[in-house]
């Protein structure tokens, strides 16, 4: 997998990159990060990116030339006109990270994983020409509803998220099949098993059945949280694991936390439920 960044700040990706899994994976060529000046790309003395926005109003706007044409430099290929609109490489994303894009979740990276290659586009000022969101990207994806200065950020969270989907990734010590918001069949066990016996660490308003809606639950897949983790000491402070998890009970052990998860996420994500 290769990430193209096209930046004003290149220099923002120092660090970001350069740790566990993500360094892991650039080691291993598992996948390949190429970070675009978009300053190259300007023709002007001033090298200028942005410009005054039509209609008048607050802030600067990068303007299309130089990103149209980073991204052709980088794919190597054109990406059309309105005369000549350009074909789209069905195994290439070219995402414009934007407060007003489509959310990027968990399925979003999971699509992601699966492509070859992923440019993202990081604005910044007052955000980005309309044309590269109608004409250049394929994608304008958001990762929160908050406001953030530049897409670095966002585009940072993407290529975090995306690469520990990729197989060999994680190595032996972490697994991507059983975390928070993956699918969970688990649901359509028994849900009233396993918190109520085994209730110590969670908060008594927290009440599966009183949440409404886990019987309506049975046999269907939604997105959960990851079930809560404990390691040593067993009591810290007089905090106590829960006891079944202790005990070597691995069926209990499966219960109480497929009963753990739903419970979290009744507590947290509620809407998670609802989808
Ligand atoms: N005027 C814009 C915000 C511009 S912020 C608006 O109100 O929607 C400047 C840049 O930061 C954006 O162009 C985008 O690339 C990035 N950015 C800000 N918030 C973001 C978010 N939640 N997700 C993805 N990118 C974001």
């Amino acid at each position: 997998m290769r990430f193209d960044l096209i930046t004003i700040f290149p220099e923002f990706f120092v660090g970001p990159l350069d740790h566990g899994i993500l360094r892991r994976a650039r080691e291993t060529g598992l996948i390949e990060v190429h970070i675009q000046d978009l300053r190259v790309f300007t023709k002007d003395r001033h090298r200028s990116v942005d410009d005054r926005p039509f209609g008048g109003g607050e802030g600067m706007v990068l303007k299309p030339e130089p990103l149209f044409d980073a991204a052709e430099a980088l794919l190597g290929r054109s990406l059309g006109s309105a005369e000549h609109p350009a074909e789209r490489d069905p195994k290439t994303a070219i995402v414009l990270m934007s407060a007003a894009g489509k959310l990027f979740r968990q399925e979003t990276a999971r699509r992601f994983a699966k492509l070859d290659r992923i440019v993202l586009v990081c604005g910044r000022y007052e955000g980005v020409d309309e044309r590269i969101a109608d004409y250049l990207a394929t994608e304008e994806v958001s990762v929160g509803d908050y406001v953030l200065s530049g897409g670095e950020l966002p585009a940072m969270l993407v290529i975090d998220a995306v690469t520990r989907l990729i197989p060999g990734a994680l190595g032996n010590e972490a697994s991507s099949q059983n975390e928070s918001f993956s699918e969970n069949p688990s649901l359509s066990a028994d849900p009233s098993f396993g918190v109520a016996q085994h209730a110590a660490p969670l908060q008594p308003q927290s009440n599966l059945a009183g949440a409404g809606g886990s019987h309506e639950l049975r046999g269907t897949n939604h997105l959960l949280l990851d079930f809560p983790h404990y390691t040593r000491p067993a009591e810290f402070r007089g905090w106590k694991v829960p006891e079944v998890l202790i005990g070597g009970n691995h069926a209990e052990v499966a219960n109480w936390r497929r009963a753990a998860a739903l419970e979290k996420t009744q507590r947290n994500r509620p809407d998670l439920l609802l989808r």
